[in-house]
């Protein structure tokens, strides 16, 4: 493709996207498709000569857009929202032209200085405490997932705590004296952190403890579960390394007792505590939740998506550390090939050593995009109109106590309710994703899969079918019509 192909093709592509968004609100959300229904329709084997794009082309709305769950749908309200905006778009296109997998600075020292000024900005805006910016011992750093955020964070610490531990050996006893001691390392998380930590802990080789949670504390966290299970770790003769706290779990959007947790923590100062608020961090930008961050100052490390409900789309991870040297120190490995002067030097951040992967994306440019286009004003108008949405969708819901009980929220936008009757099961509905509809925020349950992945034990018992389900659903869609509507 040549560039008055490529001129050519891209419009036509652009104009293909904004049809497509411009008749979202009217598609069937969820694929009708059967598994495996792709292959039969294409060859078996890539083409061996080229194609034109207009050859190319058609075969999205023939063979893909049947195969899509329309996330972007102003309809969808399954899990959580998933922001894609027209901003963030163009900053995928200038990254995909400009790639270079900028491993360190030198690469290409525009991806790594813009990384660090947009997320000192975020960090700003979330009203984080000043030792996550990079003006001091910290910084952020944008990964792909809140569960790499998870993996690395938890890595780092598992390090500084083996590192800790072997203090005053060196050699062969240290490496000997550390296999022996992680065997015993055990990271924690509430029983409603995401599964992310459990999966880390795997990752990083070490154990991994449930912290109870209860109805009574509305599924969060409190001071005295975390100082029972740690008791209970300590008195096994194992040692606790690493804590994930919530922001706003998937289940039902808790958020932990940070507070209670911090006074506990004053006899366990040795371990790593990772925020993970990868949906509900977003919402700090509005000062009227920034009073959940006072306490971050104790904790290591903090990370939210803005790929989840602050308009910028899939991935941006956003995760800040309090010492960006644990970081390093866990990761970084300089061969010859790596080494330059300017990172020998220490003038530089290389990112390379803040992450999994050796090379990256320009993710940044997206994120600054999205930052200059709504303003600070915009997007703290988008969060604020998903939590209103949350009320009043959760008001409409009280008006049917025959229908519906709402166990957990509004809470960030998230409601989540069961349908009474001769059988309980729970729906959760959240915010719906796009800003491009004009509709944007309307709720309603979701789908009967949805339900099977987050309904109640006793949803499928018995006389309670998948039918039934649906036909409650129905019931509760009639409900949240009005809101759907506005
Ligand atoms: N943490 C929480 C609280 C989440 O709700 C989710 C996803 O919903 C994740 C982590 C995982 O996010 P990611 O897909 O970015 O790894």
């Amino acid at each position: 493709m040549d560039a008055a192909e490529f001129r050519t093709a891209a419009h036509s592509a652009i104009e293909e996207i904004i049809a497509y968004y411009d008749s979202l609100p009217e598609k069937r959300v969820l694929a009708t498709v059967s598994p495996g229904y792709l292959a039969p329709l294409l060859p078996t084997s890539a083409p061996q000569e080229p194609e034109s794009w207009k050859v190319i082309q058609p075969d999205i709305e023939k063979y893909i857009l049947p195969g899509l769950t329309h996330w972007q749908s102003p309809n969808f309200m399954a899990f959580f929202p998933a922001c894609a905006t027209y901003p963030s778009m163009l900053g995928e296109m200038y990254s995909a032209a400009f790639t270079a997998p900028a491993f360190n600075w030198l690469c290409s020292p525009a991806f790594t200085e813009l990384e660090t000024i947009v997320l000192d900005w975020l960090a700003r805006m979330m009203g984080l405490p000043e030792c996550f910016e990079s003006k001091g011992e910290g910084g952020g750093v944008i990964q792909g997932s809140a569960s790499e955020a998870v993996v690395v964070a938890m890595v780092a610490a598992r390090e500084r705590a083996l590192s800790n531990l072997t203090e005053g050996y060196e050699g062969e006893v240290k490496e000997d004296q550390m296999d022996a001691l992680r065997g015993k390392l055990v990271a924690l998380g509430s029983e409603q952190a995401h599964s992310s930590t459990q999966k880390g802990a795997q990752i990083a080789g070490t154990k991994h403890v449930s912290i109870k949670t209860s109805a009574v504390n509305h599924f969060a966290m409190t001071g005295r579960d975390l100082r029972r299970s740690l008791d209970d770790i300590t008195a096994r003769g194992r040692i606790p390394y690493y804590l994930t706290v919530t922001l706003g779990t998937t289940a039902t959007c808790a958020v932990d007792n940070f507070a209670e947790i911090v006074e506990v923590l004053k006899d366990y100062p040795q371990i790593w505590v990772h925020v993970d608020a990868a949906y509900a961090g977003a919402a700090l930008i509005c000062p009227e939740y920034q009073h959940h961050a006072k306490s971050f100052d104790r904790f290591d490390s903090f990370a939210m998506n803005m790929h989840k409900w602050l308009l910028v789309n899939f991935d941006a991870n956003c995760m800040f550390i309090r010492r960006r040297r644990d970081l390093t120190s866990a990761l970084s490995i300089t061969r010859s090939y790596l080494s330059n002067d300017f990172s020998d030097r220490g003038l530089v951040t290389d990112y390379r050593d803040w992450q999994i992967p050796l090379g990256r994306r320009f993710r940044a440019l997206k994120i600054w995009f999205v930052m200059r286009t709504y303003g600070v004003l915009g997007m703290q108008a988008h969060i604020r109109k998903g939590v209103e949405l949350g009320k009043l969708f959760a008001s409409l819901v009280e008006t049917r106590k025959d229908l519906f009980r709402i166990v957990e929220g509004p809470s960030f936008g998230l409601v989540v309710f069961t349908v009474v009757g001769k059988r309980e099961f729970e729906v959760r509905t959240s915010q719906t994703n796009g800003p491009h509809s004009g509709v944007n925020g309307g709720m309603r349950p979701s789908t009967t899969a949805e339900i099977e992945s987050y309904g109640t034990q006793n949803a499928y018992s018995n006389d309670f079918t998948p039918d039934a389900a649906q036909q409650m659903l129905l019931d509760a869609n009639a409900v949240t019509k009005e809101v759907y509507t506005r």
